[in-house]
């Protein structure tokens, strides 16, 4: 009897995981491999502690009333209240929420501040909405995760499309509840309710400081360096604006809408006056235009990805020519691209260290709140240097100690501090 045979099935290369979970996961089980974590601790830290999804009933302007969903994860908790932002964004998820919540775990023990790692979102397009809605919706989706956050359990903060007048209203919904006003229950408030001096460009002077890091110890600086900027928000602004006061050559900016290139460097103040006045880099003379794209592949010095998650993938990561991947934003690099960036001599200062300036001068926002005592801009920019040279050279030491790059360096450094801080603290009950 003759047997049928099959042609053997070529093993086949599984599609790359764009579930930030996932990733967040594979990079926890990486830098977890190193420590020799047992199964029990594994479980315990990469189960977010607790998540909430809410329903947020909003009037709108037209009379008729829509429904928004909306999350707040606590990743962890071990080493002190949660600490992340809120999200604003269409393609919000509850798995995006807990990644980004767990990378504000590794991100505050990297920078060894006393925050656990939280994380929310809203399900909407804020450009579409009036600023009455956006104040109807923000007031609302605090109210319904009111009973998670507070001084000392959680403290949100902006990120996409939310801002200062966002943890404004956040700030004032959660006063009105309380009964008086909680200057510690959100950062990165407006100056005149407790906001801290230096906050809104933190997250990019602590990119500058660990690109500065970063360079010394290659020898190069960042004098006359080119740098391209993906994003133009509160991150990639900021760190255009920084990175060309330092003197370094902006070569590249864009936003949602595409970007914006000149070989010679952008004049960055006229830029950001154009931003104020039609609130988009397009349209900028003296710059072609530029695809988001073609943005990330060009050959310069430092490139800052500064949107959002999954720019540099597969897909495009044999193409990116630049010397350092500086990630101002979360998780803008896939685990697998991030190996070939490896291999192709790329030095990626990942996230969790990179972006920390704004969580740190968040917390030097809600000591300086709690204590109600306000330091002067030259204090706070001072201490948060210290603390991101600090931690660019604690993750250095541990990708050295360990042999491996910044990110599993740092992720090592982190997950190392948040275990023994659970260890120490033992099983309730
Ligand atoms: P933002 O809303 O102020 O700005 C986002 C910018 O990205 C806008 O210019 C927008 O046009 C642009 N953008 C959106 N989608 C894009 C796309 N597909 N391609 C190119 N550009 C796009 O947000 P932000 O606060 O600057 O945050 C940016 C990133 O930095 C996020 O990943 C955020 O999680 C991270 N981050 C922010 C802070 C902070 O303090 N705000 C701190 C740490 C990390």
């Amino acid at each position: 009897m003759t047997q049928s045979v099959e042609a053997p099935v070529a093993p086949r290369t599984p599609p790359e995981t764009l579930n930030p979970f996932e990733i967040a996961v594979k990079q926890f089980n990486t830098a977890a491999d190193y420590l020799n974590l047992d199964l029990s601790m594994r479980k315990v830290l990469t189960t977010p502690k607790r998540a909430l999804i809410v329903a947020i009933p909003v009037r709108m302007d037209d009379g008729s009333i829509n429904v928004y969903e909306g999350y707040r994860v606590q990743h962890n908790i071990a080493r002190g209240p949660a600490k992340g932002g809120v999200r604003y964004h269409m393609n919000v998820t509850l798995d995006e929420v807990k990644a980004l919540a767990s990378w504000m775990t590794w991100k505050c023990a990297v920078v060894n501040i006393p925050f656990g790692g939280g994380k929310g979102g809203v399900i909407c397009d804020p450009q579409k909405m009036s600023k009455g809605e956006v104040e109807r919706m923000s007031r609302r989706y605090f109210a319904e995760i009111i009973s998670m956050v507070g001084p000392e359990k959680d403290i949100p903060a902006p990120d996409v499309n939310t801002n200062p007048q966002v943890m404004a209203w956040f700030m004032d919904t959660y006063s009105m509840t309380v009964g008086y006003t909680a200057l510690g229950v959100v950062t990165g408030k407006p100056l005149a309710v407790g906001g801290s001096q230096g906050r809104n460009e933190a997250t990019a002077r602590g990119v500058l400081v660990a690109v500065n890091e970063a360079m010394k110890k290659t020898g190069k600086n960042l004098l006359g360096s080119s740098v391209a900027v993906q994003g133009f928000g509160n991150v990639g602004a900021n760190s255009a604006k920084l990175f060309h006061q330092a003197g370094a050559r902006v070569i590249a900016v864009s936003d949602v809408t595409g970007g914006i290139q000149n070989s010679n460097g952008l004049d960055i103040p006229r830029l950001l006056a154009h931003v104020e006045k039609y609130r988009t880099v397009q349209g900028f003379p003296e710059a072609e235009t530029i695809s988001n794209s073609d943005l990330l592949e060009l050959s310069v010095d430092v490139l800052i990805p500064a949107a959002l998650e999954n720019q540099i993938t597969l897909r495009n990561v044999n193409n990116i020519r630049a010397k350092i991947v500086a990630e101002a934003a979360n998780g803008p690099t896939t685990p697998d691209a991030d190996v070939i960036l490896r291999e192709n001599g790329i030095v990626v200062i990942p996230d969790i260290l990179c972006n920390a300036g704004g969580v740190t001068v968040s917390y030097f926002e809600w000591v300086q709140g709690l204590y109600s005592f306000f330091w002067d801009e030259s204090m706070v920019n001072s201490q948060l240097e210290k603390i991101m040279v600090g931690a660019f050279k604690d993750v250095y030491e541990s990708s050295k100690k360990y042999n491996v790059d910044l990110r599993v360096g740092a992720q090592i450094l982190a997950i190392g501090r948040v275990a023994e801080a659970t260890e120490v603290r033992g099983l309730f009950p």
